[in-house]
């Protein structure tokens, strides 16, 4: 048995005939499993949605309740039967709700991680390594140049320059689901109590996390009105606002990103990004290697990003590697990427 067995590659995305379920499709379908609730993973538009009770609560925030025809929710590591397989949804650590989602065929494990990360991140839960005969993994950061340093040290940068230029407004490029939210708790986490100020693109997801439990203390819609006393203040917006003539009007703003991709210099310079914060909720190449390892797989696929990196040195440990290079992951508005990547 292989895990060709269990899913095949269709132009909707990764299905299984036994289950007759797609996994994060990128067409509407009749039944979809869905790893977390990024756009390019999680799309309106199914007849049936299977997910974890905090990823479909983002897909109805973001699409409408009417998002799906029927949703089922999904409690982590609980196995449900569907058609001839056995399907149960564990912890990635990307954003709140993301999951890996394994799928079990008479006894041969394939396990699809989504989008994941290992460094913590106090707005979800911990990444959970799962044994497995197949992995299927992404590769956003499939290269070893890619590290991501500690993400608190990170933040403890941002507020050091909040110090050094308390006349400075300091805007914050960060992603509208998980990473703003994630910049919030480690602000909270290194001891800033102060209002944090967002952009009104932030709202309702923000107070969603907040409904759901996630502790991100004072934080404050701007109001277009008053952004001339936020001196020395720090604001979260879309990454792409930071250059709008919306971040102009705040008394000096320094402009800030939070991404993975700050580790390259040269993108940070033509995004105009005066303080480049390496914040990532991907894994590096460190962390995709020794997961790798941990699953003990003996096949290995890669569905998006930096795949031939990652399968060249799969294979030389004598996995089955394969990259997919499936269309549509990592390139919508909200995941990773500041601007898409060049070529990849
Ligand atoms: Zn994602
Ligand atoms: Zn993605």
């Amino acid at each position: 048995m292989s895990a060709s067995d269990v899913l095949t590659l269709t132009p909707a995305g990764l299905y299984c005939p036994a289950g007759d379920f797609f996994v994060d499709p990128v067409r509407p379908v009749e039944r979809a499993l869905i790893t977390h609730g990024h756009s390019d993973h999680a799309r309106a538009g199914h007849g049936a949605v299977m997910a974890t009770p905090e990823t479909l609560a983002i897909m109805a925030t973001r699409y409408g309740e009417d998002f799906t025809g029927t949703r089922q929710s999904a409690e982590l590591g609980v196995i449900q039967t569907v058609g001839g397989v056995e399907v149960s949804f564990h912890p990635a650590g990307h954003v709140l709700g993301s999951a890996q989602i394994s799928i079990i065929q008479a006894g041969f494990r394939v396990v699809v991680s989504g989008d994941y990360k290992r460094a913590s991140d106090p707005t979800c839960l911990p990444f959970e390594p799962l044994r497995c005969h197949a992995f299927i993994t992404e590769a956003t950061f499939g290269l070893p140049v890619f590290r991501h340093p500690d993400a608190a040290g990170e933040v403890v940068r941002l507020l050091a320059s909040q110090s050094l230029f308390p006349e400075r407004t300091h805007i914050v490029g960060a992603y509208a689901l998980g990473k703003a939210q994630r910049v919030m708790a480690l602000l909270r986490q290194a001891g800033d109590d102060r209002p944090i100020h967002i952009h009104g693109a932030l709202e309702r997801l923000t107070d969603l996390y907040r409904s759901l439990g996630i502790d991100l203390g004072d934080v404050r819609r701007v109001v277009p009105a008053e952004r001339k006393s936020l001196a020395g203040q720090i604001v979260l917006c879309p990454p792409g606002a930071i250059k709008d003539v919306w971040a102009q009007k705040f008394p000096d703003p320094m402009t800030v990103a939070a991404s993975g991709w700050m580790r390259v210099r040269a993108r940070a310079r033509q995004s105009g990004v005066e303080l480049p914060l390496i914040i990532s909720d991907h894994a590096d190449w460190d962390e995709l290697c020794a997961t790798v390892i941990e699953t003990g797989c003996s096949e290995l696929w890669v569905t998006h990003g930096e795949a031939d990196a990652l399968v060249y040195w799969a294979t030389a440990r004598g996995l089955d590697a394969q990259p997919l290079h499936m269309i549509g992951y990592g390139d919508e508005a909200d995941d990773e990427p500041i601007d898409p990547p060049a070529a990849a």
